[in-house]
């Protein structure tokens, strides 16, 4: 009877997570999507601790706690640095993955019960779970900064990878072979630790995003080899919803970057690049705040772009003022949103809506574009690369065919950066040099500020 109420708990849970990934796919449901996938939580865990097998909850109580301690703190940190969160929540989930395969190794082994069907399940959860473990650390301590974010290499670099992974799976096929080999069992857990690392030492800090959800992807297959090793039907179906959609947000950000799987795990993206060319001295035309006011108070068609540098400088609320002041004057405002602009997915599309801008004045990339050239004004607010016309033009360039908000065929460009410098693809760009394009040099928040303060000086 207990089991059976078990058993239905998590039904519930998984249909409960299906649901809230499909609700969490609009914004108008997104809301609900997060509050289905905490309630299937919550359930899961309920059910797991009905379970007739737990004797003994001490150990589960420990684990409540250093939870609760660990996790609040991580739930504070700015929305700029969630994707380190994520990478961390990710190591504890590889962690906690690559500890009850071991655990279980051990513990069957000694009583005798370690099936060639355990050993492969148990060996598939600990090389995933330890090498998301090491990977995700690696990844989020490039995010944070405290790790060199530049790929680090060396000679034979991907050779030397292929060859550890190689190593780890044959070993994993000998202890399947014979489970009873336990020296071999360390070394598949040594060598999961450091593949973890080897894998994301090359990747630059910039292409750390990418990862991260591909570590997720790897994070939510250890729980479904965990599944089979706890006999759990639910870790099952939970790990396979995670192992999807992290494969396949990463693809969709690949696809946003023109970029391949291998060329993000592989292609070292962030190294600095010298080209020819780049050493011609041109100049970009500055202006003040007074001028952009001007120019957007003459405008009936005005298109904002957002990017890295609004979030950086959390500029999001005086953007909402400027929109406000633009909209009471009858001036028509879109805001242009690229699939990849700032660092992780839908990260300008959550900003605005902190900022409770309208979220049908959001329009996506595919549907602006058309528009551009009949903007009177292209307002791009830190943002870089996503507006860079090499993207179009330049075969030379790493971005080259990556698709982009073509700010450049509307009537004026006016930008918003604290200097010259480049974005995430380390690379110049030529819309800062257009003949149309005026720069606004200064912190995005700031700039915004002193032009929503002179349109209001204007309109009195
Ligand atoms: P970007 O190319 O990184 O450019 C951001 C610009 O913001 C910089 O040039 C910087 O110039 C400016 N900036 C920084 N802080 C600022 C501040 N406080 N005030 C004003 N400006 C500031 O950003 P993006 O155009 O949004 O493009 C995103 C890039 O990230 C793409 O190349 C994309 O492929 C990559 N990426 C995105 C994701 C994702 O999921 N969104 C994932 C992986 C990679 P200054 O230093 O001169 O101010």
């Amino acid at each position: 009877m207990l089991d059976q109420l078990v058993q239905a708990t998590y039904l519930v849970s998984t249909a409960l997570f299906i649901f809230s990934l499909q609700w969490m796919s609009d914004p108008k449901t997104a809301r609900r999507g997060v509050f289905a996938g905490v309630g299937g939580m919550a359930l899961a865990v309920i059910g797991t601790l009905l379970h007739p097998q737990i004797i003994n909850f001490n150990w589960i109580a420990v684990a409540l706690v250093a939870g609760v301690v660990a996790g609040i703190p991580l739930s504070w940190v700015p929305l700029t640095a969630v994707p380190q969160r994520t990478a961390l929540s990710h190591a504890f989930g590889g962690l906690a993955a690559g500890l009850v395969g071991t655990a279980k190794y051990y513990l069957w082994a000694q009583q005798g019960q370690l099936t060639r069907f355990r050993m492969g399940a148990i060996a598939l959860e600990v090389i995933l779970g330890f090498m998301t473990l090491t990977g995700s650390l690696i990844a989020a301590g490039k995010l944070q900064e405290v790790l060199p974010t530049r790929p680090i290499m060396y000679r034979n670099q991907n050779l030397i990878n292929f060859a550890l992974l190689g190593v780890a799976i044959l070993i994993a096929v000998l202890l399947v072979i014979d489970p009873a080999r336990q020296i071999f069992f360390p070394v598949l857990l040594a060598l999961a630790l450091t593949f973890g690392v080897l894998l994301v030492l090359p990747i630059g800090g910039a292409d750390m995003p990418t990862v991260i959800s591909l570590l997720n992807s790897y994070a939510g297959l250890s729980a479904v080899a965990m599944g089979f090793v706890m006999e759990n039907k639910l870790l099952i179906t939970a790990g396979a919803l995670d192992g999807a959609s992290g494969l396949i947000l990463s693809i969709v950000m690949c696809n946003a970057m023109n970029r391949s799987f291998a060329n993000v795990l592989f292609g070292a993206f962030g190294q600095v690049q010298a080209r020819a060319g780049q050493t011609e001295q041109r100049t970009a035309k500055g202006a003040t705040a007074e001028d952009a006011a001007q120019f957007l108070e003459n405008a009936s068609r005005v298109v904002i772009i957002p990017g890295y540098g609004m979030a950086v400088s959390q500029a999001q609320h005086r953007v909402h003022d400027l929109y406000e002041e633009l909209a009471k004057k009858g001036i028509d405002v879109k805001f242009a949103i690229h699939p990849v602009a700032g660092r992780m997915p839908g990260h300008m599309n959550v900003l605005l809506a902190e900022a409770e801008i309208p979220y049908d004045r959001l329009v996506e990339m595919d549907d602006i574009n058309p528009e551009m050239p009949q903007a009177d004004v292209a307002l791009v607010i830190g943002a870089n690369d996503v507006v860079n016309p090499a993207a179009r033009r330049d075969k030379g360039s790493p971005i080259y065919g990556m698709p982009i908000i073509d700010a450049d065929k509307a009537k004026v460009v006016l930008a918003i950066k604290r200097s010259m410098n480049p974005g995430f693809a380390g690379i110049e760009n030529e819309l800062y040099f257009a003949d149309n394009t005026l720069m606004l040099f200064g912190d995005a928040k700031n700039v915004v500020g002193d032009v929503v303060k002179s349109l209001h000086g204007q309109s009195h």
